[in-house]
């Protein structure tokens, strides 16, 4: 009885975490579509369709890959403000692929062309920054031989944690994981 409830939490747990990545980026395709849409019928022209998708990690909300002709974005800082994500965001990328299709390599990423498309195509100031809140850190664990502290990814306290035993190539003395790091000494 307690292991079928357990697996069907999981699986519910499973659909959940596939599910909404691919709400996410219907969604901001069809905002992008709608980029597209708004700079073709601006210049009288028909821009090449840029991929999305969502592997944009780190500090960036989005990014756009020129030569690939593809936009990627952070849907981490998707989900802070699904609204405001889509009204810049991806306008901001999207206006990065029209100036490369347009002018290719010869102006800079942010210079007056760019910045002429946010203004005028998309009615946007032509903001560098954004100000949604980046992703914590990965999850470290220290752990400690004679002569200095290591950093564990999560994977390697685990199997340290199920008896796996690892040792430092300095000293050759067993690691330990301190909970704590202010009670090391
Ligand atoms: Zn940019
Ligand atoms: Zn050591």
């Amino acid at each position: 009885m307690y292991a079928k409830s357990q697996l069907s939490f999981d699986m519910e747990n499973e659909s959940y975490e596939t599910d909404a990545p691919k709400q996410i980026l219907a969604t901001i395709q069809r905002k992008v579509v709608d980029c597209i849409n708004r700079a073709n019928q601006f210049f009288g022209t028909e821009f090449e369709l840029p991929n999305a998708n969502l592997r944009q990690k780190g500090r960036a909300a989005g990014t756009a890959h020129l030569h690939k002709n593809e936009v990627r974005f952070n849907s981490y800082m998707y989900q802070q403000n699904p609204q405001d994500f889509l009204e810049t965001v991806v306008p901001h990328e999207v206006a990065h692929i029209i100036v490369f299709q347009i002018y290719g390599n010869d102006v800079r990423p942010h210079g007056k062309e760019w910045q002429a498309v946010m203004h005028k195509v998309y009615g946007l100031p032509p903001q560098r920054t954004h100000s949604f809140d980046v992703p914590p850190p990965k999850q470290s664990y220290y752990y400690q031989c004679h002569c200095q502290t290591h950093t564990f990814t999560k994977q390697r306290h685990t199997r340290a944690q199920k008896g796996t035993e690892y040792i430092c190539k300095l000293c050759g003395t067993k690691l330990h994981f301190v909970d704590d790091l202010s009670k090391r000494h």
